[in-house]
């Protein structure tokens, strides 16, 4: 066997993944295992580094070994991960010095808290909101929680990276130690409109610069991965969100996607410029390819096909999340109902941690299929609240949303979508965008792809919806959602 594919690893925060994808942006040959996150205290949540990196030799043998590759059918390596989760390793030795602290994790609030002055003046220069999400306070958590962490960092004892840095360290044996602009953009310390470490805020969160990965743009050839018996480049690397919009090929300003899984995440091509969102968005960098920097407009829901899962797992209203679609279809209609599942408080645009769930509008006669209904109308009822924000500070045009994720399975969902947004929706025909997204951004600057014309030209979509109901109705309907998540925000 010559042929040739680009291998795709997928480090998420359940699992990591190998996808095999060919020419045609197939994925041909995926493997898959879990990892384990690690829950210190309410609220924490970490990760071992090394589990992480073992988690990804294995799946690199194990999709070589299922289809009957080697690793001269690898044209080249392409590295998408889950972005913020920030890992502290020594230098000398290769082992982390502390848990990896993942994206969700609350841990390092109390030093966020310190900044809320600077505010604006973190905005300006990340388009990032003061949050422990990001990995800054992260750093910081973990600099104040070793043995001598800051004196250690200062002496250049100590290499900070987000998981892409990690496995790129690790794959290239510790030769080199790099990230790319997406996942940069996300630790709070990189200013995106110089696209460089910000002295300021390394000052700020007292980060010595010397722990920090070189960032480089995302189609690039990194180095060499020596850690396996032959040598192969890796040439793409994109944190998950910003992977997928390139494999969606919104490759245009004005293009748009929507991810559906636990939670829901809607980026923006907005081109080369750099708006800063009044209604709680994030400006984040899309990709750079050569020296052609790309940004986005990012939104975020908490709760997304995880109250699907809370359905099944909780409320044992479902069996599978794949019947939901069923339910919702034998409700003759929504019945005035809605639910609103704010379990962990609300995303963009209300940003509110104190928020909690609620469902209206119950009468005698609502039965399970209605409630199984209003969970599903919730998720898209949701994306609109981040589509408007969105709509309000860019006034611009868009002709269609194109989505992914685990809940696009759903065809109820994504009916109602379209009709809620009155917009056309696009399913394309490769689910795994994220990994596809970095296999492309890989096979530019390898060479494996000509060109982003010869990408559109293989790009396809299995189903598109298109708006049926009338915008009175949508507004109407839309009317009754806003009331129930602003009662939501004042029920404490
Ligand atoms: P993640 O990458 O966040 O783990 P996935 O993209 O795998 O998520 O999607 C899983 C989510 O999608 C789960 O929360 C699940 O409840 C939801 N889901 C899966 N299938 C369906 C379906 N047919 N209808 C509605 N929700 C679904």
């Amino acid at each position: 066997m010559d042929e040739k594919f680009i291998l795709s690893i997928d480090q998420g925060t359940t699992s990591t993944r190998a996808i095999l994808f060919n020419h045609k942006g197939e994925p041909v040959f995926k493997a898959q295992k879990e990892v384990t996150c690690i829950f210190p205290q309410s609220g924490w949540v970490e990760v071992d580094a090394i589990q992480i990196w073992l988690s990804t030799i294995d799946v690199i043998n194990e999709v070589l070994i299922k289809s009957n590759n080697t690793f001269k059918n690898i044209d080249s390596i392409a590295i998408t991960n889950q972005r913020e989760t920030t890992v502290v390793w020594d230098k000398e030795t290769g082992q982390p010095v502390h848990n990896a602290i993942v994206w969700q994790s609350r841990q390092s609030a109390s030093i966020c808290e310190k900044f809320e002055d600077k505010k604006e003046y973190i905005h300006e220069r990340t388009g990032l909101l003061i949050n422990p999400y990001f990995s800054a306070s992260k750093i910081r958590f973990i600099l104040d929680h070793i043995e001598n962490g800051q004196k250690r960092a200062e002496k250049g004892e100590l290499l900070f990276g987000t998981i892409d840095t990690w496995l790129l360290y690790k794959l290239t044996e510790g030769e080199v130690h790099a990230t790319d602009v997406t996942n940069a953009s996300r630790t709070m310390l990189f200013n995106i409109k110089d696209m460089k470490w910000d002295d300021d805020l390394c000052k700020m969160f007292n980060i010595p610069k010397c722990i920090l990965p070189e960032v480089k743009p995302s189609s690039y050839h990194f180095g060499d991965c020596t850690f396996f018996p032959r040598n192969i480049p890796i040439c793409g690397i994109a944190g998950d969100q910003q992977a997928a919009l390139f494999g969606q090929a919104c490759f245009e300003e004005g293009e748009l996607k929507n991810t559906y899984g636990t939670g829901c995440f809607m980026l923006l091509n907005v081109g080369d410029k750099i708006p800063l969102s009044k209604n709680g968005l994030l400006t984040t960098v899309a990709w750079q390819i050569g020296d052609k920097v790309t940004y986005a407009l990012e939104g975020s829901v908490f709760i997304g096909g995880a109250v699907i899962q809370w359905l099944r797992d909780e409320m044992k209203l479902l069996k599978e999340a794949k019947d939901s679609e069923k339910y919702a279809l034998e409700a003759d209609e929504n019945h005035g109902i809605y639910l609103v599942p704010a379990f962990v408080g609300l995303g963009t645009p209300y940003w509110d941690d104190d928020a909690r769930g609620a469902i209206f509008g119950i009468t005698r006669d609502t039965n399970k299929n209605h409630f199984i209904r209003a969970a599903l109308e919730s998720i898209a009822y949701q994306c609109k609240d981040v589509f408007e924000v969105m709509m309000k500070d860019t006034n611009m045009k868009i002709k269609a949303l194109k989505v992914d994720g685990g809940a696009t399975a759903n065809k109820y969902l994504l009916q109602f979508q379209s009709d809620i947004l009155q917009l056309k929706i696009n399913l394309p025909k490769c689910l795994e965008t994220t990994a596809l997204g970095v296999a492309y951004l890989s096979g530019l600057c390898s060479g494996y792809f000509s060109s982003v014309s010869e990408i559109k030209s293989i790009h396809s979509y299995q189903a598109t919806y298109s708006p049926k109901m009338k915008q009175a109705v949508v507004d109407k309907k839309y009317e009754g959602w806003i009331k129930a998540v602003n009662s939501t925000r004042t029920f404490k």
